[in-house]
């Protein structure tokens, strides 16, 4: 098992994951999870993707136009998502109805600590 720490400051951002065995075939289904809670696969930015409820470490980002969607954050303004503990921008969720749900965290704002690397 493993888990996403800030980089910044060291604090764990998820509670244990452990990576992604084989992607789901309905991937892309607008309103529903992206990736199984519990875990995680690398993202198309080098950041991590994990469900919306994973990243129990993290923030809503304090500048509400980071925030602005019509059910939930679209993600469509910069990253959303802050450091529990240091207030660094780590990631960003998008949880709008009209998107699959998940957390893309940033590259370099979270190290991957645990036993199952690669
Ligand atoms: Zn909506
Ligand atoms: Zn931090």
């Amino acid at each position: 098992m493993s888990f996403l720490a800030c980089t910044r400051c060291g604090r764990h951002l998820t509670s244990e994951v452990s990576q992604e065995d084989t992607p789901p075939a309905n991937r892309d289904v607008p309103g529903q999870a992206f990736i199984a809670k519990g875990t995680y696969a690398s993202s198309w930015n080098h950041g991590f993707v994990l469900h919306p409820d994973d990243a129990a470490g993290a923030s809503q980002h304090p500048d509400p136009r980071r925030l602005v969607g019509c059910c939930g954050p679209s993600g469509m303004d910069g990253p959303n998502l802050v450091c529990s503990g240091c207030g660094a921008e780590i990631g960003t969720q998008e949880s709008d109805c009209w998107k699959p749900h998940f957390v893309v965290t940033l590259p370099d704002a979270t190290n991957l600590l645990g036993d199952d690397q690669g």
